[in-house]
């Protein structure tokens, strides 16, 4: 595995896969890297010749300071993992590699994607989200871009970047890799305690019902659905909602051919969690 740590070794190292004519596979983290990070590279190494995978924590789209600072850094472990796993390329880059003084990031327009959820709660996330990505994109230009189904709005707001930038790199949404009671991977399950852990468990809990059970309408399960979650006393909902997958548009009944997804986020003590399930 190589290790890159500035953008010239990794020129370099893109520059032979590319002289070999190997298909560039890119997993882009913020590192405290878990099976669900490491499903994505084994995706990329089924279909690519070269797995290239970045940690960058990236200070733009984070509009909690505090959530920035506790985010949890494990560089000697990811690249144990990393390794373990036969990643060809890592990319470290430092924030002047990401951010150096004169580039120009375009503003981009999703329209309303980043104005729900994720956009409605954490201002600035998507602007700071897709300007790292933009630049990481613009670094590697891979043929195929591995993302998580857990991050379900940035997956499809990277979706519309690179149709307005008329890129050709080819977007893989991944599933969402769970421990084995159901709670979806995170790097930030390490801060919750036994008792956060626990309670953190109905957040997936309701989303399985929600597949299980007919419920009458999207409303009727946000109002079971939100009582549950607080019935957990650590459990703070910031929002639960079932939109369509292309428009991020709620909707309020269930006549609908499109594809659609319930979208959880929720404070457990401190930790900001967030999960989803496909309902059709
Ligand atoms: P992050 O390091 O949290 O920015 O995540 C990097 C990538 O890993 C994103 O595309 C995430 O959607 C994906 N990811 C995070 N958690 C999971 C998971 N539990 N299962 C699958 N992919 C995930």
């Amino acid at each position: 595995m190589q290790i890159v740590r500035n953008n010239v070794e990794l020129f370099n190292a893109l520059a032979v896969a590319r002289l070999q004519g190997k298909t560039i596979g890119f997993v882009p983290t913020m590192g405290a890297l878990h099976q669900g990070h490491l499903s994505l590279i084994a995706e990329s190494q089924t279909t690519c010749g070269i797995t290239i995978c970045s940690i960058f924590v990236n200070p733009t789209q984070f509009n909690d300071k505090n959530d920035l600072e506790k985010y949890p850094r494990t560089e000697e472990a990811d690249l144990k993992m990393l390794s373990a796993v036969n990643c060809d390329v890592v990319y470290l880059p430092t924030v002047e590699d990401i951010y150096p003084e004169d580039w120009i990031c375009p503003e981009f327009d999703f329209g309303d994607l980043d104005k729900v959820m994720e956009g409605a709660h954490r201002p600035g996330h998507f602007k700071g989200m897709s300007q790292v990505v933009h630049r990481l994109l613009w670094l590697v230009q891979p043929d195929k871009l591995f993302m998580g189904q857990k991050d379900f709005q940035q997956q499809t707001i990277v979706k519309k970047m690179l149709e307005l930038l008329h890129w050709k790199t080819e977007l893989v949404r991944c599933e969402i890799v769970r421990e084995t009671d159901g709670l979806a991977k995170s790097s930030r399950n390490v801060r919750l305690n036994k008792e956060e852990r626990q309670q953190a468990l109905t957040i997936s809990q309701v989303l399985f019902q929600l597949k299980k059970e007919n419920f009458p309408s999207p409303n009727n399960f946000y109002k079971w659905a939100i009582a549950e979650l607080e019935k957990q006393s650590l459990i703070k909902v910031e929002y639960v909602e079932i939109v369509d997958t292309t428009t991020l548009q709620a909707v309020d009944n269930w006549n609908t051919k499109q594809e659609l997804v319930c979208c959880i986020a929720a404070k457990v003590g401190e930790v900001r969690l967030i999960d989803n399930v496909l309902i059709k």
